[in-house]
This record gives C-alpha cells, structure tokens and sequence, in this order.
C-alpha cells in the first residue's frame, strides 16, 4: 500500500499487516466494522513490539492508508491503540504468615454475618489510589515512584475499628511508621500532580478486613498485634473478574538496606 504522510509509523504497522494479509480488504462489501478491528489488532502488535513508547497513549487520528486491492479508503477515525486503562493502586503487601494469622483471628473474633472478608491474599494497605489510568500514565507515575528513596520501617498492627459510611471493618495501626506517613504522603503527591485524584481526606493506614459491614460490629479489645518488617512498596492493578476482585502486582519497589 501507498502511505501517506501523517502517521508514517502507524500507517507503516498497518500497511505491513494489509500486505501479509492480500485479499482479506476487497474493495466491495467491505465494512468499516471489521476494519477498525483490524486495526485495533494492529496496534495491538505495534504495541507489543514496543511501537508505544514513540507513540504514547493517544488517540491516532486519521488513520489513513491506500490499498493495493481496495479503491483509496480515507477514513477519519479516531482509534486508539493502546489498551484500556487500567484501575491502578500502590500498596503495601502483608507477610503470608501475617495474612494467615490475621485471617485466623478475624474469623475467631468477628460473626459471619459482619461483613464479607477479604480474601487472605487480596490483604493489604493503600499508600495511593490512582484510579484508571493510561499506558502512559502508569509509566510518569511508576517512574516517579522508582525515584523515591528511603529505608524500611517496622509495622505493628495493633488497631481495629469500623467505618460505618464505607461500610468497612479495618485493622491499623495505634502509632503509625513516620516511614509509612512520608511514603504515602510522597506517592499522594505524585499522584495528584499526574492527575489523579486524592481524596482531601487525611491519610489513615488500614488494612480492610470486612467488607459490607452495614450495622455496627463489636471490635475486639486491644490485645491483638502483628509486627513485621517492611521492605518493598507494590504497584497493583485491581481487576474484577469471575465475580471478585483480584489484584495484581505490577511492580516492586525495594526500600533502601539500612545504611
Ligand atoms: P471492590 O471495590 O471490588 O470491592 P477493592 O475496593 O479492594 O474491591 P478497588 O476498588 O480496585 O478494589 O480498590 C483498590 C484499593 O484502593 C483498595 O484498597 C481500596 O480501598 C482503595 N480505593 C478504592 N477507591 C478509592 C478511592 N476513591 N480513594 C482512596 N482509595 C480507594
Ligand atoms: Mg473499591
């Protein structure tokens, strides 16, 4: 195919998948349906060879393009190449043997009707919420974040309590981590400049325990604690699929060894 100016890397990708394809865009009958399918696998491949990184997350306007076997299609649409967003968060992970205890304890201290528990694995504690978010965002924002430089800090969860309008039950901390503050307040920040919005409510570190828990629950006495070393922060995409939410790590970010 001829190509024309604009574009010239897009239209290039494209022209390369009509040519390996001939026959597959005859000019009659042709719908434009099928052909912005087409060309979303296209930039699908153009973004799984590493085509993005000149391109960034925008929509490609007037994808443009003269075929061999076709009469001259323009068409005037956008079509985005990159994937969708993603829903994205940075959070702390808890020890597998603190999921384990902690899931042991709630289910001792809390009726089965209190609330819908968190998977033990799904256990952690938002830093940031970034909401969704573009390739390119993802990318600014995880950059920013692998330039933050601190050391490790101990974490004692020894709190518990209940929101009633988020309709959670958490466990916290009574004395949290300066580390913890500084890392949360740096990554809201961060956040907030690339466009992401930040709830102007005070950061309070907690760990969801019940979700769903419309009435009031008894929470039990202090006396419960977990401590452990945390070493690393986590960028997470959250995905609800097969009816629950999953969340995946994208990237980890290791504290600095204690100097
Ligand atoms: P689900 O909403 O599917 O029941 P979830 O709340 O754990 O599960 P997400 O909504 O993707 O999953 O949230 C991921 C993390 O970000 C959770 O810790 C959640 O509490 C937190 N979070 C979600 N929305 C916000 C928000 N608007 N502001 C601050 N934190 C948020
Ligand atoms: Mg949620």
């Amino acid at each position: 195919p001829r190509l024309q100016q604009d574009n010239a890397p897009v239209d290039m990708a494209i022209g390369e998948y009509l040519q390996r394809q001939p026959g597959r865009f005859p000019g009659a009958g042709w719908r434009i349906e099928q052909y912005l399918r087409r060309l979303l696998q296209c930039g699908k491949k153009f973004r799984e060879d590493g085509g993005n990184r000149q391109l960034g997350h925008e929509w490609l306007r007037r994808l443009t393009f003269a075929g061999k076997h076709c009469s001259i299609l323009i068409i005037h649409y956008r079509v985005s190449i990159m994937s969708e967003p993603k829903r994205l968060f940075f959070a702390l992970e808890l020890p597998a043997e603190a999921q384990r205890q902690i899931v042991h304890w709630r289910a001792a201290n809390f009726a089965e009707d209190a609330g819908r528990p968190v998977a033990a694995d799904n256990l952690h504690l938002t830093l940031a919420f970034l909401g969704e978010v573009s390739a390119d965002k993802q990318r600014a924002l995880a950059a920013l974040a692998g330039r933050i430089h601190q050391p490790g800090f101990t974490l004692t969860l020894d709190d518990a309590g209940q929101w009633l309008r988020s309709r959670v039950v958490w466990l916290g901390t009574r004395r949290p981590p300066r580390g913890l503050l500084q890392l949360a307040s740096l990554l809201r920040a961060q956040a907030a400049r690339s466009g992401c919005y930040q709830s102007p409510q005070p950061f309070h570190p907690h760990i969801t325990l019940l979700r769903e828990a419309r009435h009031a629950v008894p929470i039990p006495p202090p006396g419960f604690s977990w401590t452990f070393a945390v070493s690393e922060f986590v960028l997470y995409e959250s995905r609800f699929s097969r009816g629950r939410t999953r969340y995946t790590a994208l990237e980890r970010y290791p504290f600095n060894k204690e100097s």
